[in-house]
């Protein structure tokens, strides 16, 4: 919170605030893509490439889904496999609505850094998530600095152990593609429940109407907006002090104080 109480940081990360950042990114002219629309698709002017990773709750993110729809307007969505927001008719429905699905993968975490048999789950879970009727053609790896890791760095290492890997499952090279379209382009993300390239939401709204970026990728991560104020205050405080703990502990933690006891599931997130 600001000295005037003008700004309060958690403001930034409710639905109504998603809305107005939704808002001011339509009124500014931008063109909302999806990473697959941005690689494939002509060239425009004001292009807002974005992408959400979906780590474990369905309802949140069908919230985020919910609000873009409002505006018209389309993301990609990046789904884990290995969490309960793993639901593949959810999934479809997304993908008939227009978004697109992409595979948020961390088979070397879950493989404890076994590269043959993370490649070889990275591909099945492709599969599985083709033969469902997804059309799969880009993947972000997932990051938890609190997953130990043995023998890499991150989730990504498997393409660079395994150079064959995309173009044998058929997916396109964001990293390459976006540096090559988008070469100027700004990229925003709210990790660590914070905008990276503004002081509150505020200031990133006034960024997006002025339009200071001629292309932006942006990144939000549903689990981390809330409907409620208490909540997304809770979540703020603890993002701020709880810093030994995961976030997921940290929304465990928040949704005791957050979610009025008498509501139904619904009311209190
Ligand atoms: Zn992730």
């Amino acid at each position: 919170m600001s000295a005037d109480g003008a700004d309060y940081p958690a403001m930034d990360f409710t639905r109504a605030a998603y809305d107005r950042l939704l808002s001011a990114v339509v009124g500014a002219g931008y063109q909302v893509l999806t990473l697959r629309r941005a690689l494939t698709g002509a060239d425009m002017e004001l292009p807002f490439i974005l992408r959400h990773d979906v780590e474990w709750d369905l309802k949140r993110t069908l919230a985020i889904v919910e609000i873009e729809k409002g505006h018209g307007v389309r993301s990609s969505l990046y789904f884990r496999v290995d969490t309960k927001v793993y639901d593949l008719p959810a999934m479809r429905r997304l993908q008939d609505d227009g978004f697109e699905i992409g595979y948020h993968y961390n088979t070397l975490d879950r493989c404890q850094g076994d590269f043959s048999r993370a490649i070889a789950l990275f591909e099945q879970d492709i599969k599985r998530l083709r033969d469902a009727g997804l059309k799969i053609d880009t993947v972000i790896p997932h990051g938890d600095p609190r997953v130990k890791k043995g023998g890499y760095t991150t989730n990504e290492d498997i393409m660079a152990k395994d150079p064959e890997l995309p173009a044998r499952t058929g997916l396109l090279d964001i990293n390459a593609g976006i540096a090559a379209r988008f070469p100027g382009h700004q990229y925003v993300r709210d990790l660590g429940i914070r905008w990276n390239v503004a002081g509150s939401g505020r200031e990133l709204i006034a960024f997006i109407r002025e339009k200071r970026w001629p292309a932006i990728y942006m990144l939000t991560h549903p689990d981390y907006w809330s409907a409620s104020f208490l909540r997304a205050v809770g979540l703020q405080f603890a993002a701020r002090t709880l810093r030994g703990f995961g976030l997921n502990r940290k929304i465990a933690a928040v949704r005791s104080i957050a979610t009025p006891r008498s509501v139904g599931p619904d009311s209190g997130s």
